[in-house]
């Protein structure tokens, strides 16, 4: 197993802990926390803030808790930065709220733009610990997914994943993971946020940078919570996607509280392929990962589950392992992602051949799912799934 592992924090809950092992995961937990919402001129930052402490937060300045909702309003779906802006507030409480809080930002250390108009940026953080960014565009239909990150570096180690082989420095914030949002609209100029359903070239949201969001998954519920809630960003959770590697604990939970689709990084049908391409599945195998996807809200009929599936040539893309594919998820209301496998400097797996794609995605198209072959996007840049990694460890 990998070294650094954190247990997630549904664990931490379980009844059946003894104080010290409760103790031990918290310790090791508070380890890969991320940084406080407050600088060191003791000036405290708004973003990421759930109502509930932005009421407390109002209230520990002697400030009532309607302040909230509009300091809410002007942060989430105006997108504004400076206080001084906002102009139902009276002057002296701006200046007060400046004085106290900010409304901050990730810094943009890097913005590329592929030759198929991905962009991805390289954002850093106040403890200057940064991640990578990246928005698809859907450029047929006006409209586009942004790829967040939720950990800096991941504790997996999947074989064919280049931030697997970065160490987990640190959980992102709520705060952090909210903010490259908001970094990606300022970027596009999609302040204020449309009323209702109205598409936008942001209009997705995928969990699928780096890290293991159910490993993270306060931070992860809070972020999405504030980027769902209809006064501010108002993403409608069928917008948003989270994907995961396999924490079946923490599965049930994030149905239960955020009802987000949700996509598997299944990529292998048997245990003993599995336990080497994504190392997780010593601890939770296929067969409980199945379990817990048919008890994910909405996957016998209203919602279906993406399944991922990077194509790795001789190691899981035979038709066998189609049909096996198709037998484990009988029943599952499911699209099948295959994804050709992005290299990356040292990776040490081929993607499949054109052919044996095709194959694979025939057999899963004539049992009755639909099996797009995922395009590499801003392979050019290194934007595309599994390639992204933090600054200090690309070159
Ligand atoms: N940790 C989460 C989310 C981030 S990874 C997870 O594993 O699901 C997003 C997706 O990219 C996953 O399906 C992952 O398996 C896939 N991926 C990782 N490395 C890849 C690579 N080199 N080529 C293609 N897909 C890759
Ligand atoms: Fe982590 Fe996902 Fe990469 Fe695996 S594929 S190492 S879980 S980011």
């Amino acid at each position: 197993m990998p070294t650094a592992f954190v247990l997630p924090d549904a664990r931490n809950e379980n009844p059946d802990l003894s104080a010290a092992e409760r103790s031990r995961i918290l310790a090791k937990a508070a380890l890969f926390a991320p940084p406080p919402a407050e600088l060191s001129d003791g000036r405290r930052d708004l973003v990421g803030m759930s109502r509930e402490q932005l009421i407390n937060e109002m209230g520990k300045i002697g400030e009532a808790p309607f302040r909230a909702k509009q300091l809410w309003h002007w942060i989430y779906h105006q997108g504004l930065t400076d206080f001084a802006l906002m102009e139902n507030i009276a002057r002296t409480l701006r200046e007060k709220l400046a004085a106290h809080f900010l409304i901050g930002r990730p810094e943009v250390i890097a913005n590329q733009v592929s030759e198929d108009q991905t962009r991805k940026m390289l954002l850093r953080f106040r403890d200057h610990e940064s991640v990578e960014t990246v928005y698809i565009p859907d450029l047929n239909e006006n409209r586009g997914a942004v790829c967040l990150s939720s950990q800096v570096g991941c504790t997996l180690s999947c074989r064919f994943c280049h931030t697997g082989t970065q160490r987990l420095t640190r959980n992102l914030s709520a705060a952090e993971i909210v903010g490259q949002f908001m970094t990606m609209r300022d970027a596009y100029g999609e302040w204020p946020s449309p009323k209702g359903e109205i598409p936008r070239l942001l209009s997705n949201i995928v969990l699928m940078g780096m890290g293991e969001p159910l490993y993270n998954y306060e931070n992860v519920a809070t972020a999405v919570k504030i980027i769902m809630d209809g006064e501010g960003i108002g993403l409608s959770r069928r917008r948003i996607t989270l994907s995961t590697s396999g924490v079946v604990p923490v599965m049930d939970r994030c149905g239960a509280e955020l009802g987000v689709g949700l996509a598997v990084s299944l990529h292998a049908v048997r245990d003993d392929v599995r336990d080497v391409i994504v190392p997780l599945n010593r601890k939770y195998p296929i067969s409980e990962l199945i379990a817990a996807c048919r008890r994910y809200p909405g996957a016998s009929n209203a919602r279906r589950i993406t399944f991922e599936y990077v194509m790795l040539k001789g190691i899981n893309d035979s038709e066998a392992d189609a049909r096996e594919l198709v037998r484990l998820i009988a029943g599952i209301h499911a699209k099948i992602n295959l994804i050709p496998f992005n290299p990356w400097p040292g990776s040490v797996y081929e993607t499949s051949s054109g052919n044996a794609i095709r194959r694979f995605a025939d057999v899963i198209m004539n049992a009755g799912y639909a099996a797009p072959v995922r395009t590499p996007r801003g392979r050019d840049i290194l934007a595309a799934c599994g390639q992204l990694k933090s600054a200090a460890q690309s070159h």
